[in-house]
């Protein structure tokens, strides 16, 4: 597979360290909020890449953080902690926001059909682990205390800017305007390991630590949690384009200065959601969620479908009418598979034709995970000449890596449909059979059954009550 790599910003084939195993990491959400559509597209095609890898029979280990501390309201150094302003915010304990956030996260992904990490860890639970690789940055000479707090020092690095050639002065924390500047720096680009000087009187959560009571930098979370269940050699770290700086540097930095060798060689960025005024985020006010969503009456994996319809290298433009149109085509999709023959079998005769619709599928995910390719190659499907029954396998092969629910929501429609067909007569006596079981004569229920059964349909009782299925 040929998957762009920020680090070599060239699309390279995709290795591993350990032969068919892949070893996987993701920045996790900040659980102060309700995550945006925004972020759950990066975790959607992270999702894909994911199960795609799994598909061509890699073994994955898919690792993810939960940063319930430690992560600012800049991704630097400054502003507010998230956490905390999200505890003001709903007048609760940081930890009561954690969970409560987490879970919201989940229930999100869920509706996505996004599938749950190997290895899940809240940032919380990790500390000891925390201090230990700090102590051992600060005794190899990667890192320094000033003012109370701990921080890497950049200098003992031979590159800092992994990703791209950044000018100092476009990127570095502390220049930017209304941005107070960090005297304890030994440089601008040095960055926090250990808070114990919050500037918050009122921080929450606060741990013993051999430099004194506070709490863990953002950065160090992901390198730590990352190294301990992943391994020493990462094959692959996900996340949004936005982390790549500081986030990613920073952890390659402390990850590479703490192993003495390199730590991952592959780097996947997914490309903003955008609307008119730029990237979706939550520190603007209004930001979109997965519940929003359904609240105007639009299927999440509507929304699902609208991502994977552009490439993740590419921003995407959120707007009420590209979503009309993706969800259109979905509806549209869902339908003719419901139209599909579930009876007509395929034959060998077609395997050759199965196996070029695959291949395309394949050439399409292999190509920099081009998911709008692998749909067209679903589309080719439909219109192939080929028996439904192989249609409806090839479907179900590509969807269990696009997740698109399109065999479930054909066979919904389906039995929707199914109901809306069903005669006045037969609707009639089902009523009457109702009313005869209220009045406990089930005498007459019985025979009203039968009736029933005579003009082709059986009565099913279900939890959401009586239903009718054509025999
Ligand atoms: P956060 O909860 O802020 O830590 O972000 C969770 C993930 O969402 C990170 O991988 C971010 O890079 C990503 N992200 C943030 N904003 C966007 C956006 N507008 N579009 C796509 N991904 C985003
Ligand atoms: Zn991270």
């Amino acid at each position: 597979m040929q998957l762009y790599n920020s680090l070599t910003r060239s699309k390279d084939e995709f290795l591993t360290h350990t032969p068919g195993r892949v070893e996987m990491y993701t920045c996790g959400p900040t659980v102060y909020h309700y995550a945006h559509i925004g972020n759950l597209r990066s975790y959607i095609m992270e999702d894909v890449l994911e199960k795609y890898l799994r598909w061509t029979g890699l073994n994955v280990n898919r690792v993810m953080n939960i940063t319930d501390v430690g992560h600012l309201t800049s991704d630097g150094d400054t502003g507010d902690d998230k956490m905390l302003k999200g505890a003001k915010r709903e007048h609760k304990t940081v930890m009561e926001i954690a969970k409560f956030y987490t879970d919201a996260f989940f229930a999100d992904c869920r509706k996505l059909n996004i599938k749950k990490p190997d290895v899940i860890v809240p940032a919380t639970s990790y500390i000891g682990e925390f201090i230990k690789v700090i102590s051992a940055l600060i005794e190899k000479g990667y890192a320094y205390e000033a003012g109370g707090n701990v921080y890497f020092d950049t200098s003992k690095l031979e590159k800092y800017y992994v990703f791209n050639d950044f000018s100092e002065e476009d990127l570095a924390v502390g220049v930017r305007e209304g941005v107070e500047a960090d005297g304890n720096k030994r440089s601008k680009t040095d960055f926090v390991l250990w808070f114990t000087k919050s500037k918050f009187e009122d921080q929450e959560l606060k741990w013993e630590s051999p430099w004194g009571l506070g709490y863990p930098g953002w950065h160090i979370e992901c390198s730590c949690i990352s190294m301990k269940n992943n391994g020493e050699y990462l094959d692959l770290h996900c996340g949004g384009i936005d982390n790549a700086f500081p986030h990613h540097t920073n952890e390659i930095a402390q990850s590479e200065a703490y192993l003495g060798h390199k730590w991952c060689p592959q780097w996947f960025h997914v490309h903003h959601l955008n609307t008119d005024g730029g990237k979706m985020s939550k520190s603007k006010g209004e930001f979109l969620t997965v519940s929003l969503l359904e609240q105007k009456g639009y299927d999440p994996l509507a929304y699902r479908f609208f991502c994977l319809q552009s490439h993740y290298r590419k921003g995407l433009m959120f707007s009420w009418d590209n979503l009309d149109n993706s969800a259109q085509a979905y509806d549209k999709l869902v339908a003719r598979i419901a139209r599909l023959d579930r009876l007509e079998k395929g034959s060998a005769e077609n395997s050759e034709e199965c196996a070029r619709l695959r291949e395309s599928f394949k050439a399409a995910m292999d190509n920099d995970l081009n998911t709008s390719l692998a749909i067209t190659a679903l589309y080719d499907v439909l219109k192939a000449d080929i028996p439904d029954g192989s249609k409806l396998e090839l479907i179900k092969d590509f969807d269990s890596v696009l997740s698109l629910g399109l065999i479930e929501a054909a066979e919904k429609l389906k039995s929707e449909k199914q109901e809306e067909d069903i005669p006045a007569e037969v609707l009639e006596l089902l009523e009457q059979r109702k009313a005869a079981r209220k009045e406990k004569n089930f005498a007459l229920a019985d025979e009203l059954r039968s009736k029933i059964t005579a003009l082709g349909y059986a009565v099913e009782e279900t939890r959401e009550g009586t239903k009718l299925k054509k025999l």
